[in-house]
């Protein structure tokens, strides 16, 4: 067995973080170090999937969830429009091998439009 990711750590309560919504199989964080006004980590429950690419194959229906609620979410915390970014492969920036989706909205500007 692997170390538990930082996102499923945080899910158990083992690091402190404000879940800001959660559904029987997502829940969603505030991004640590922001990139946009509003940046939100939309993430499964499950530590199965690595990356995005992963998720699609195996579980698309969980896929669509991400995108629905990342939708709610940009509507609650914003004005509704949003960029969703998984970024995939450490050479893409990713750190965290836990599939996860970046939700940015909130006055983006091309800083935040080139982000993730
Ligand atoms: P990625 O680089 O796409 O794998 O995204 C990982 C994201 O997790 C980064 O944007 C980090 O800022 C964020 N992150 C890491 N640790 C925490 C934490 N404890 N709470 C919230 N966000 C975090």
């Amino acid at each position: 067995m692997s170390e538990p990711s930082i996102f499923t750590r945080i899910l158990d309560g083992e690091i402190p973080s404000d879940i800001i919504a959660e559904t029987p199989t997502l829940f969603a964080i505030r991004d640590i170090a922001p990139k946009a006004p509003v940046h939100l980590l939309v993430i499964p429950k499950t530590a199965q999937y690595r990356d995005v690419t992963e998720l699609a194959a195996g579980d698309p229906g969980l896929l669509a969830e991400i995108v629905e609620l990342a939708n709610t979410l940009a509507a609650e915390h914003s004005d509704g429009d949003f960029r969703l970014v998984f970024n995939t492969g450490a050479n893409a920036g990713q750190t965290v091998f836990h599939v996860h989706a970046h939700v940015m909205a909130g006055g983006l500007d091309e800083k935040s439009m080139n982000a993730g």
